[in-house]
């Protein structure tokens, strides 16, 4: 399985990776952006495989040096995925590859102590041992201080391997010594093709839930099944009937989204791709999303303006970053729903 073919659908990361590699040119610190569910993870980890195969030997005199990355022979150097060293790895019982998360919603200053206490020792027994750190914008001040110590003085053989949805969500001091690769939101096709060799869905249905995804095979499991696509159709029934004059009804309907958090995002992504579907439609029908109900999609279009539609995408951005800034749901969800079917209702 491994080498660096199975980071899926990231051929410039996988390439830039087999390039140091190859290269024998490991950096001190890699830094891994791009939205959840991407392969971020995977990748980290195939790639201190790879810095650590036993069948894969760079040169390690060069390691850690500054010799620049080259782009000619194109050989792979992924990892085997076989040897002791990668078997270790695999299995997560591999000593010198070490992985951070955040616990609860930050890393906190302790994990980053804990983590230079075990720096200072050699590796054991790994050619260039590999900490991974998922989430790393979850670090708060303290630890993102004690972090940056580690850096500006990095640890002999060590690469730290730092992941976060977005350059800019770091401290620019920490971001600005990484050396950054960025992962590409996964493709319709790839996210439909892993649902049905992982997950057993249908072919037609594995086609709508990967459109549905937004390029994020972390997004697939809640709606790796058809419930998630009755939710869809029941998330739109309800927006697009909906009227004013039935308030009742449409607190009704916003108590109902805002039950659970990452439900009612999730809720806010079927609204987005809906209306980006109706604006999209009006010029290029072959390009929406829910192909399976254009019909619908067509009917809708005849009934929203531009202005409609880019107010309405406005209002679900708002109760998005109004939802992660921990606002009060319900309330968040009455406005929302108010706001979206305001232009359903006639005069
Ligand atoms: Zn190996």
């Amino acid at each position: 399985m491994p080498g660096f073919e199975s980071i899926t659908d990231q051929i410039r990361p996988a390439l830039i990776l087999n390039t140091f590699i190859r290269n024998g040119v490991i950096p001190h610190a890699l830094l891994f952006t791009g939205m959840a569910g991407v392969g971020k993870q995977a990748a980290a980890r195939t790639f201190a495989m790879a810095c650590n195969c036993l069948e894969n030997r760079p040169d390690e005199s060069s390691v850690n040096s500054k010799k620049p990355v080259s782009s000619e022979k194109p050989e792979s150097a992924g990892p085997c995925g076989v040897c002791s060293s990668c078997r270790k790895i695999l299995s997560n019982s591999h000593p010198d590859v070490i992985e951070i998360k955040p616990s609860g919603p930050y890393i906190r200053i302790s994990q980053v102590r804990d983590l230079c206490e075990i720096l200072a020792f050699k590796p054991y027994e790994a050619r260039i041992r590999a900490v991974i750190i998922s989430d790393a914008q979850t670090m708060n001040t303290a630890a993102g201080n004690a972090l940056l110590k580690l850096l500006e003085e990095p640890p002999d053989r060590t690469i730290l391997i730092l992941t976060a949805t977005e350059k800019s969500d770091l401290i620019q001091t920490i971001a600005s010594r990484c050396q950054h690769i960025r992962f590409n939101p996964l493709s319709r096709k790839k996210l439909a093709e892993r649902l049905v060799k992982s997950k057993g869905v249908d072919q037609s249905s594995a086609g709508i839930l990967a459109a549905m995804a937004s390029g994020s095979f972390s997004h697939t499991p809640a709606l790796s099944d058809k419930s998630r696509i009755k939710k869809r159709d029941w998330l739109l029934n309800e927006i697009e009937s909906l009227s004013l004059k039935e308030t009742g009804k449409c607190l009704a309907f916003a108590e109902r989204l805002s039950r659970d958090r990452d439900d009612f995002l999730d809720s806010l992504e079927i609204f987005q791709i809906w209306f980006r579907d109706i604006a999209v439609f009006k010029y290029y029908p072959d390009k929406i999303v829910f192909m399976d109900i254009s019909d619908k999609t067509q009917t809708a279009s005849l009934r929203h303006n531009e202005k409609v539609l880019i107010s309405k995408f406005n209002e679900i951005r708002v109760a998005r970053k109004n939802i992660l800034a921990n606002a009060n749901l319900r309330l968040t969800s009455e406005i929302l729903v108010l706001r979206l079917v305001q232009s359903n209702s006639p005069g």
